[in-house]
């Protein structure tokens, strides 16, 4: 059964938070905007299967445990504490609906209009559509943005069966607490979900090819995350390789290879966590003379456009940083170049935050990257273990570390371990978008007692000033 074919001035795949951000945005400049998702719910992978269930059993795992060690610490006594690992869940779903929910009433609001099903892309703008009810039906518009996000990358001897053999699909869904879960991956989503289960009583092991854990991160993060994280009961086997995977009787062995020699890790629940490639369901590139990139990502210029004339991509499906607010970034951009603004997108000043506890926030360059670049640079680093409002909470793990340049005190690179470091992260954001220098930070007012006096203090350091140190 077919429907009438529709025209729209803009059709977006994906609802995720590219796609459902780039159609609020477009239908906000007056544009006739279609969204076109085949879930059963919009907000695609970040609502929910990734960002929000994660940080929701995040913060429950982390109450969990604030509980089991610290509350005496306060004076607070609790008896017979123990996990509803079913009310956990419970309100993980109903905070994913209450946003899921949320997105909905926002197209309501812009009227944009949802189509909900599965759309492929033809050539010349069109976008056929199998609805959920089964029948079809057809839109045409002179814009259209690919926002199909990414799916997990399994291995060809650990198939996802989300039973035992998880993706993040399945490790937001776990019914009991795993006996030992393996993660493969020493990545954010490996550390954030391992982090969760871990608090929850599992004994928890991450496997990662790479000699270090949180690839990319700045080298004195990693080395401060590696030490907490193995305190608090992570087990890290790195420089290791996974070469294969025997399930018999709900076990899983796991072997794993280190320097020439294998050993096996008996698992009841294993997580693959190696990593995300470009969806691309609905877009037959070849066909359509799409062109993509060297990991099949859609290859775009700074202005969200394809190859095609009239065809945009955004978010995960065009590769590099896999994040959220990316891709809604890249989404307003897509749909204010579609409305004859001048909008261009950049990545200097793109967060990275790893929701484990300390947290980790970053932006900018490591400092790594800027003595490989050969630029003349400046540290300055300060310790949450000397910040009155850390101790006060009872968090001193963890640092603030800036790189500047040595010449014009420019910031280059912002790297902080510690407690919700994912929310001081932004001042400095803003300061990146400003071009600003360490200097802007170390002399800006700070309420005492807050934990971003220690960003203002680490600031101060590349200054050789900083007062309470
Ligand atoms: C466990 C986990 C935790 C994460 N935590 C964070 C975090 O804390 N912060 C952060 O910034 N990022 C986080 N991310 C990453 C974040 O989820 C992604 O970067 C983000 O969802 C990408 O948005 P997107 O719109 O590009 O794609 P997606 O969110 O993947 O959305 C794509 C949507 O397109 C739909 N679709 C695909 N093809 C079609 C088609 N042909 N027709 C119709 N619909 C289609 C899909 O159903 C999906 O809903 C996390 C990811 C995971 C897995």
């Amino acid at each position: 059964m077919s429907s009438e074919p529709q025209t729209s001035d803009v059709v977006v795949i994906g609802g995720g938070p590219g796609g459902y951000v780039a159609a609020i945005r477009a239908a906000q400049l007056g544009l006739r905007t279609v969204c076109v998702e085949s879930a059963a719910t919009l907000g695609g992978t970040c609502v929910n299967i990734g960002c929000i269930p994660s940080k929701a059993l995040l913060q429950s795992s982390e109450q969990f445990e604030f509980a089991r060690l610290h509350a005496h610490e306060h004076g607070i006594s609790i008896e017979g504490l123990r996990v509803d690992l079913g009310q956990m869940l419970r309100r993980k779903d109903e905070i994913v609906a209450q946003n899921t929910r949320g997105v909905e009433f926002l197209f309501r609001k812009h009227k944009v209009t949802w189509l909900k099903g599965f759309g492929t892309l033809r050539a010349g703008n069109v976008v056929d559509v199998s609805l959920a009810d089964g029948s079809q039906t057809q839109v045409r518009a002179p814009h259209v943005i690919i926002a199909t996000g990414s799916v997990p990358i399994d291995l060809p001897f650990l198939r996802f069966d989300e039973q035992r053999i998880l993706s993040n699909a399945g490790a937001l869904l776990i019914p009991e607490v795993p006996s030992h879960l393996v993660v493969i991956g020493g990545g954010v989503i490996g550390l954030e979900l391992g982090s969760v289960w871990r608090r929850l009583g599992a004994k928890v092991s991450v496997v990662e090819m790479l000699p270090a854990i949180l690839p990319g991160t700045d080298d004195d993060v990693v080395k401060e995350a590696d030490r907490v994280f193995r305190r608090q009961g992570l087990e890290f086997h790195t420089s290791s390789r996974v070469t294969g995977a025997e399930v018999a009787n709900e076990r899983i062995a796991i072997a794993i290879e280190r320097d020439g020699q294998t050993r096996t890790l008996d698992a009841s629940h294993v997580l693959v966590a190696i990593g995300r490639k470009p969806s691309l369901g609905g877009i037959d590139a070849a066909a359509l003379g799409l062109e993509l990139g060297p990991r099949g990502e859609i290859k775009v210029n700074d202005r969200m456009q394809t190859n095609l004339p009239g065809v945009f991509a955004i978010g995960d499906a065009t590769g590099g940083k896999l994040l959220a607010h990316k891709a809604e970034e890249e989404g307003v951009v897509a749909a204010e170049v579609i409305a004859g603004h001048q909008s261009r997108m950049h990545y200097h000043s793109i967060p990275s935050v790893v929701y484990t506890w300390p947290e980790i926030a970053t932006v900018g360059l490591t400092e790594r990257e800027v003595r490989e670049s050969g630029r003349e640079y400046k540290t300055g680093r300060y310790p949450f273990s000397a910040n009155g409002r850390a101790r006060t909470i009872g968090e001193t793990s963890g640092f603030v570390k800036f790189v500047a340049d040595a010449r014009t005190d420019e910031l280059l690179g912002c790297h902080m371990i510690g407690p919700n470091v994912s929310e001081l992260i932004s001042e400095i954001v803003l300061a990146f978008e400003y071009r600003g220098a360490s200097e802007d930070i170390g002399i800006t007012v700070h309420a005492h007692p807050t934990l971003s006096e220690a960003t203002k203090e680490a600031a101060l350091g590349v200054l050789g000033r900083s007062i309470h140190i």
